[in-house]
């Protein structure tokens, strides 16, 4: 499409050090970490930022408590470092919550087995500090299916509503800091040359135009569209980097019973469940189903709306909810380590970087796996990786809800003296923008 009005300044021929593909959640952090870092940084996007994966998540900001299980203890507690670093620095975006774990005489899982990770989690993540409602877990036992027995159990993870807002954030900063930005515009290839990457040929979508620009290091941060990005640039891997695996959800009004704090609980087939207040709705995931199809296009399949509907009706069986009372369904791909021999629950969530410099393509970097909640630290990893001086992580990885509370109520003040405003309006303020 040509939108003769939305002409942008042309790139062609210009000269950056770091070309950030992707506007993802880990995009934009390595651009922002890039720019800070004095490089001059351009980061594309083929559609809107956060219209990828980072838009179809269960938007949880957690170490991952299951992964303890496949022993990722040092994955766990890295998460949870970098949790008590988004609580600290994005108080308005990012909340302690205080979950619910129920599960029913049907589960596989021990009684001891889940203490001792509950204990364990609790231990690497510390005290965040929201006090369990013994309204919330008596609600939910008298709500849950009845034919059960229930060990009901309580953690402490945090939640960010919209990481689409928590990417906005990052994304002014790094344009702030210096770095070009440009959405609805693809990188069609890489160009290479002589065993080493030399710049990307681009379209402008807007324009229809098509532009070449030059760059030291390209960065392939496009999540599960990784792999293509090479295809298309002819960079043959040995294998595939991503497998991509499907998470769909659905999303419900209210109903009679449920959960008023995030519940964490099994599926009909005793795989891990959420069902997450959000939005002033309900978020029911996910699902893990192997996806090697166009991210683009990915759709919840019928066969996983009904798995989510049928266990949620399961734990629920007096909520009277049918599949009419869903507004709608929605699916990501998850950008996982390419493992064909493991099941889908137990690949890694670990992030790692694949460096094409033995396929011929020096200076450039592929971005796997990872979740929301480590993107900062992806990018520090990114940047060290290119040599660049990198920040250190701002404020604790420790904090409890005690700290937080002051730290928001300043920020009211501070936004309510300078816009003139009463206090109501400046927490409504700061709930949405912080002190921006
Ligand atoms: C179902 C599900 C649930 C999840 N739940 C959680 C959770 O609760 N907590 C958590 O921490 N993590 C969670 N995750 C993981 C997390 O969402 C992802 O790890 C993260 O969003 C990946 O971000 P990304 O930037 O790498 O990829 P993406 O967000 O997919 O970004 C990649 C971008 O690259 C763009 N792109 C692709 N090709 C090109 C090109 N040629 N030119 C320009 N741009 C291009 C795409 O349009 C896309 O916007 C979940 C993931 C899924 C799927």
């Amino acid at each position: 499409m040509n939108h003769p009005s939305k002409r942008r300044p042309p790139l062609e021929g210009e000269r950056f050090q770091v070309v950030v593909i992707g506007g993802g959640i880990n995009g934009v952090a390595i651009a922002r970490e890039c720019a800070r870092a004095g490089r001059r940084t351009l980061l594309v996007e083929q559609h809107d930022f956060a219209s990828g994966t980072t838009s179809r998540s269960t938007r949880i900001i957690h170490g991952g408590l299951r992964y303890l299980e496949h022993g990722e203890i040092g994955m766990v507690h890295e998460s949870l470092r970098a949790r008590g670093r988004l609580l600290r620095e994005r108080p308005h975006l990012v909340h302690p919550v205080h979950f619910l774990l129920a599960l029913s005489d049907n589960t596989r899982r021990s009684s001891l087995t889940i203490r001792t990770g509950l204990w364990l989690y609790r231990h690497l993540g510390g005290k965040l500090g929201v006090a369990p409602s013994d309204m919330d877990k008596k609600k939910l036992e008298h709500w849950l299916d009845s034919g059960h027995r229930w060990s009901i159990f309580d953690f402490e993870d945090a939640q960010c509503e919209f990481p689409e807002r928590l990417v906005a954030e990052w994304l002014i900063e790094a344009i702030q800091a210096g770095a070009v930005a440009r959405n609805h515009m693809q990188v069609l290839a890489v160009d290479v040359v002589s065993g080493k990457v030399r710049g990307v040929l681009l379209r402008d979508k807007l324009s229809g135009k098509e532009e070449h620009i030059d760059a030291t290091w390209i960065i392939n941060a496009t999540g599960p569209w990784a792999d293509r990005l090479c295809q298309r640039s002819s960079i043959l891997t040995q294998r595939p980097m991503v497998g991509g695996v499907r998470g769909s959800h659905i999303v419900l009004p209210g109903f009679a019973g449920a959960p008023s704090t995030p519940l964490y609980t099994e599926g009909v087939d005793r795989r891990p469940m959420f069902v997450i207040p959000w939005n002033e709705q309900i978020l029911v995931g996910t699902t893990e189903v192997p996806d090697t199809t166009d991210p683009g296009k990915t759709q919840p399949a019928n066969d996983e709306i009904e798995y989510l509907l049928n266990s949620l009706t399961a734990l629920f069986p007096s909520s009277k909810i049918s599949s009419h009372d869903i507004y709608y369904a929605f699916a990501g791909v998850r950008p996982l380590p390419f493992s064909p021999k493991q099941a889908p629950s137990s690949i890694s969530r670990r992030h790692y970087l694949h460096d094409h410099a033995d396929e011929g393509a020096a200076g450039m970097i592929s971005v796997i796996g990872g979740k929301l909640t480590t993107a900062a630290e992806l990018a520090r990893q990114c940047a060290k990786k290119m040599g660049g001086r990198v920040r250190p992580p701002q404020g604790l990885a420790l904090v409890s809800n005690a700290a937080l509370d002051p730290l928001l109520d300043q920020w009211v003040l501070e936004v309510g003296e300078v816009g003139g405003v009463g206090e109501t309006s400046a927490r409504s303020i700061v709930e949405w923008h912080g002190r921006r």
